[in-house]
């Protein structure tokens, strides 16, 4: 039996518009301080979009939504070496 190839896409693109919309509005409770700019957070999605650990909008090295997790200035991408980094505080 072949198994489906997992899409190496974010939550929407890859069906799970419930899900994407559940993380969108987490996003939306963060404190502005805890969260990159705008465009650090595209950077890092692209950076994602592009990466075999991308499995329908999950990292697969660390189980998280990567659009939750770019979104946050202290974390960083598990990988070694990372595809990108944390950022320090912005207050
Ligand atoms: S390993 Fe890094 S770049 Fe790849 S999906 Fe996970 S967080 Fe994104």
């Amino acid at each position: 039996m072949t198994q489906k190839k997992p899409c190496r896409c974010l939550l929407a693109k890859s069906g799970q518009e419930d899900m994407a919309r559940l993380v969108a509005d987490y996003l939306s409770t963060l404190p502005e301080e805890q969260k990159v700019p705008d465009d650090i957070y595209r950077t890092r999605l692209v950076l994602c979009e592009t990466c075999d650990a991308l499995h329908n909008g999950t990292c697969a090295l660390c189980g998280c939504y990567v659009e939750a997790r770019a979104a946050k200035r202290g974390l960083g991408c598990p990988m070694t070496p990372p595809r990108w980094q944390a950022e320090k505080s912005g207050a």
